[in-house]
C-alpha cells in the first residue's frame, strides 16, 4: 500500500477558482457557478451529455433519417421559394447523392455562400424530405479550392448548460482545464491496488476520454454510459457515498446507549394473547432486533416487509423489550390516520399488560397533551405514539430507549439523523428501529441504506390469497358501483380512493366529497363513510374506526389510507384515476385489502387515452404483487430516485451515477471501500470531499 502521508502531495493546477481561466469574468463566473462550477477542477467533472461526430465526412448516399453528420457536397441549385413561409432550398450533391438544405431565416451572405457551384461543409441531422433527404438549419460553410479540408481530432462534446453560457464558451473552458490538468491535474484519489483489481482506468485517462473522446470511440457505448471512463468515475462517485455513509455508521456504532435486556416476561404474555402464531420471517426478524438491542450501542436497524407482512407486531416485540428493561419507547407514523391506528394498536395490546401509551399529535387539544407530556416525563406512560411532529416539539421522555419509525420510506438519511439527534440524552442515543414497506432490491439496499442494517420480512401471514386485479375504463363505471354493490350486501366492505390531477389538496378533498355524496345516492342502503385530509383528526379517527368496527360498509377516501392503514374485513377496492398513480403507491393502496381470510380484488379504473408508462404500470399491478417485482418495474419506469423517494430528500444525489444503470458495479463499490476505511483514511476523506463537498455529508448533519 502507498502511504499518503510520505508523498507531499504535488500542487494541483485544477485547484483554482474558474476566473484563474482566461475568458472568465463575474458574468460567465456566476453562470458556471450555476453548474455547481466554481473551481477550475470542477470544469473536468463537468462531463458530457452526448457527442457530435465531426471528424469525418459522410458520403450523402449513406446518411439516413436521424443521423448527425458533416457532409460536403456541391451545390446544384439554390431557389427562394414561398410555401406556406418564405425559405431558402439548396440542393447539394457528391458523387454518392444528394439531399436538400432548408432554411426559414436567412440573409443575403448566406445566399451567396450557397450559390451554384460553391462546395460546402454542412452539418446537421438528416430527416426525410419531400423528394431527398434534408437537414433545417444545418450549420454550414463554405470551402474554398479543391483540398480537403481538415475535420476534428476527436468527437464533439455536448455539454449540459445554462442560460447565457454557450456550447463553445464551456468547451474553450474545458480545454483550458484539461491544459492544467496535463500539468498535474486532480489527484487520482483510487489508490492503484483498487483500481487494477476493479480494472479502472487512471482518473486523468478517464476524464480527458470524456471530454475528447478519439473518433473510434464508440458512441453507443458513450451514450449508454458504459465506457470504462465513465464507468471509472461513476464507481468513485458511489464509492464516495458508501464510504460516507460507512463512516457514519461507524460513528453510530462508536456512540452509546442503554442496553436493553429484558427478562422475556412481558414478550411471552403478548405472544400468548395474540390470536395468531408468529410467521417464522417475524420471528427470525425480531431475534435480529433483540440481539441489536442487548448492546450498549445504538441499533439502527431496517426492517423491510412487504405490505401485510405483519410488521406491527415485530415492532411491538421490540416496545416490550424496552419495556421490559425499564426504558419507554416512542413509535412514529408518517400520516395521522396511521399513527391513530398504531395507538389503537398498542394500546389494545399493552393495556392487558398494565402498560399506559399515550396519544401525541401536532392537532391534540393543549390540554390533552400536557396530560401526556407529564405522563411521559414522570414515565407513568411507558409508550408514545404519534406522527413525526411528536419529535417536532420537545418532549421529554423520563428514559427513552427505542424509537419506532414506521413507513420510513419518505425520509432519507438526514431525517433520519435528525430524529437521531433529537432522541439524544446526555450521550446516549435510542436505539433506532425503521420499518418500511417499499422492497428495494437487495444491491440499491446496499448504497441506498448502506448506514443501517437491514432485516427483511419475506413471508406473508397463512391463509392469504392474493388480491385479484383488473384493470377498467371509467365508461364502465356503472358496473363497478353494481359490484360495489353486491359485495357489500354481502357483507364485505370496500374502499373507494379518489384522486384528481390537480395537486391541490383541497381540490382532492372536494372530489372525494362529491364521489361521496353521489355513492350514497346511488346506493342507498349502504353506509357510505368518508374520510380525507382536511378533516378534523377527532372525525377522521371516528370515521377509521366506525369503518374497523364495520359500521361503515363503503370509505370513500383520498391518498390518505395509503399506508399501513389495517382493516382485515376489508375485501375491495376501487381505485378512480388509476392511471394517476405510481407503481410503489398503487402497491401500497392495493396493499390495505387481501389482509384477512377473504379473497380480495382491486378495481384500477382509468380514464383513457392512456399513456404508454401508464399502460405498463396498469399491467404491471394486474400481473404481480410480490413487493419486490413491483419495485424491480418500477425502477425500470421510473428510475431509482423517485423509488426511493430521494428527489425531495437530496439523499444520493447522484451526479454521474446511475443507481439502476450502475447496480451492477454496487458489489465492487462495497468492498472496495471496506478496504479503503480500513487501510486508507486520507484517500476516504478526499474521496467523499470530491463527490459530496463539506454541505452534504452525512455524519455531519
Ligand atoms: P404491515 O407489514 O403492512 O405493517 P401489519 O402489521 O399491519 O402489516 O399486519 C397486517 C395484518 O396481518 C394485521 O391485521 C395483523 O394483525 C396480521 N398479522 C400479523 N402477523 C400475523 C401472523 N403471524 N399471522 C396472521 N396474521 C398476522
Ligand atoms: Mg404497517
Amino acid at each position: 500500500m502507498v502511504k499518503a502521508t510520505q508523498r507531499r502531495a504535488p500542487a494541483d493546477p485544477t485547484d483554482l477558482p474558474v476566473n484563474a481561466l482566461r475568458g472568465v469574468g463575474p458574468r460567465i463566473a456566476e453562470r458556471l457557478e450555476r453548474l455547481g462550477i466554481t473551481r477550475v477542477y470542477d470544469l473536468l467533472f463537468h462531463l458530457p451529455t452526448r457527442y457530435q461526430d465531426r471528424t469525418r465526412v459522410v458520403p450523402i448516399g449513406t446518411l439516413r433519417p436521424g443521423d448527425e453528420a458533416v457532409v460536403e457536397g456541391r451545390v446544384q441549385l439554390t431557389e427562394v421559394k414561398f410555401a406556406r413561409r418564405r425559405m431558402l432550398l439548396s440542393r447539394i450533391t457528391d458523387n454518392t447523392g444528394s439531399m436538400t438544405l432548408r432554411l426559414f431565416h436567412f440573409n443575403a451572405a448566406q445566399r451567396e455562400m450557397l450559390e451554384r457551384g460553391a462546395r460546402v461543409r454542412c452539418y446537421g441531422q438528416v430527416r426525410s424530405g419531400a423528394a431527398t433527404l434534408e437537414m433545417v438549419h444545418p450549420e454550414f460553410r463554405r470551402l474554398e479550392g479543391e483540398e480537403p479540408a481538415p475535420v476534428d481530432e476527436h468527437l464533439t462534446p455536448i455539454y449540459p448548460t445554462t442560460e447565457g453560457l454557450h456550447q463553445l464558451s464551456l468547451r474553450q473552458l474545458t480545454d483550458q482545464a484539461l491544459g492544467r490538468m496535463a500539468a498535474g491535474g486532480p489527484p487520482d484519489l483510487l489508490p492503484r491496488a483498487i483500481r487494477e483489481e476493479f480494472e479502472l482506468p487512471p482518473l486523468d485517462e478517464a476524464l480527458r476520454y470524456l471530454h475528447h473522446p478519439p473518433p473510434e470511440a464508440a458512441l453507443d457505448v458513450l451514450s449508454e454510459r458504459r465506457h470504462p471512463a465513465q464507468q471509472r468515475l461513476a464507481f468513485e462517485e458511489l464509492l464516495a457515498h458508501r464510504l460516507s455513509l460507512r463512516r457514519l455508521r461507524a460513528r453510530v456504532t462508536d456512540s452509546s446507549a442503554p442496553p436493553l435486556l429484558g427478562n422475556g416476561h412481558l414478550r411471552e404474555q403478548f405472544e400468548r394473547d395474540l390470536p395468531f402464531a408468529l410467521t417464522g420471517a417475524q420471528r427470525r426478524v425480531s431475534n435480529e432486533i433483540a440481539v441489536d438491542l442487548d448492546q450498549p450501542h445504538p441499533m439502527q436497524r431496517l426492517v423491510q416487509g412487504d405490505v401485510g407482512s405483519g410488521k406491527t407486531v415485530v415492532a411491538a416485540l421490540a416496545v416490550l423489550k424496552a419495556i421490559e428493561a425499564g426504558f419507554q419507547a416512542a413509535v412514529m407514523a408518517p400520516t395521522e390516520i396511521l399513527a391513530e391506528q398504531h395507538f389503537r394498536s398498542f394500546r389494545n395490546w399493552l393495556e392487558p399488560l398494565g402498560l399506559e401509551v399515550v396519544w401525541l399529535s401536532g392537532k391534540q387539544k393543549v390540554g390533552t397533551r400536557r396530560g401526556a407530556m407529564e405522563h411521559l416525563a414522570s414515565g407513568a406512560a411507558a409508550v408514545a405514539v404519534g406522527t413525526h411532529a411528536l419529535f417536532q416539539e420537545a418532549v421529554d421522555f423520563d428514559e427513552l430507549g427505542l424509537v419506532v419509525i414506521d413507513e420510513q420510506h419518505r425520509f432519507g438519511v438526514h431525517q433520519r439523523l435528525a430524529l437521531r439527534e433529537k432522541g439524544k440524552v446526555g450521550e446516549r442515543y435510542p436505539h433506532q428501529l425503521i420499518m418500511t414497506a417499499t422492497p428495494i432490491p437487495r444491491t440499491l439496499a446496499m448504497t441506498a441504506y448502506a448506514d443501517l442494517d437491514v432485516s427483511v420480512i419475506d413471508e406473508l401471514p397463512p391463509g392469504r390469497t392474493p388480491v385479484e386485479t383488473v384493470v377498467v375504463a371509467d365508461s364502465r363505471r356503472d358496473e363497478v358501483v353494481e359490484r360495489v354493490h353486491a359485495a357489500c350486501r354481502s357483507g364485505a366492505q370496500a374502499y373507494w380512493v379518489c384522486t384528481l390531477v390537480e395537486e391541490s389538496d383541497a381540490l382532492q378533498c372536494q372530489a372525494a366529497e362529491e364521489s361521496a355524496e353521489e355513492l350514497s345516492e346511488a346506493l342507498p342502503d349502504l353506509r357510505v363513510g368518508l374520510v380525507h385530509g382536511r378533516m378534523k383528526p377527532k372525525d377522521k379517527e371516528s370515521v377509521m374506526a366506525d369503518f374497523k368496527a364495520g359500521v361503515i360498509d363503503l370509505l370513500v377516501a383520498t391518498t390518505v389510507i395509503e399506508v399501513g392503514v389495517d382493516v382485515p374485513n376489508a375485501s375491495l377496492m376501487i381505485i378512480e384515476n388509476a392511471e394517476r398513480f405510481g407503481l410503489a403507491q398503487l402497491h401500497q393502496l392495493r396493499g390495505r385489502v387481501g389482509r384477512g381470510r377473504k379473497k380480495s380484488s382491486c378495481v384500477l379504473m382509468y380514464h383513457g387515452p392512456l399513456s404508454q408508462t401508464a399502460r405498463q404500470r396498469l399491467a404491471a399491478m394486474r400481473e404481480t404483487a410480490d413487493g419486490f417485482e413491483i419495485a424491480r418495474r418500477d425502477l425500470e419506469l421510473r428510475g431509482p430516485g423517485e423509488v426511493l423517494g430521494t428527489r425531495q430528500t437530496g439523499m444520493l444525489n447522484l451526479r454521474i451515477a446511475d443507481l439502476q444503470r450502475d447496480q451492477p458495479l454496487l458489489p465492487a463499490v462495497a468492498r472496495a471501500a471496506d478496504r479503503l476505511l480500513e487501510q486508507d483514511a486520507k484517500a476516504v476523506d478526499a474521496i467523499i470531499q470530491r463527490w459530496l463537498g463539506q454541505g452534504e455529508r452525512y455524519g455531519e448533519v
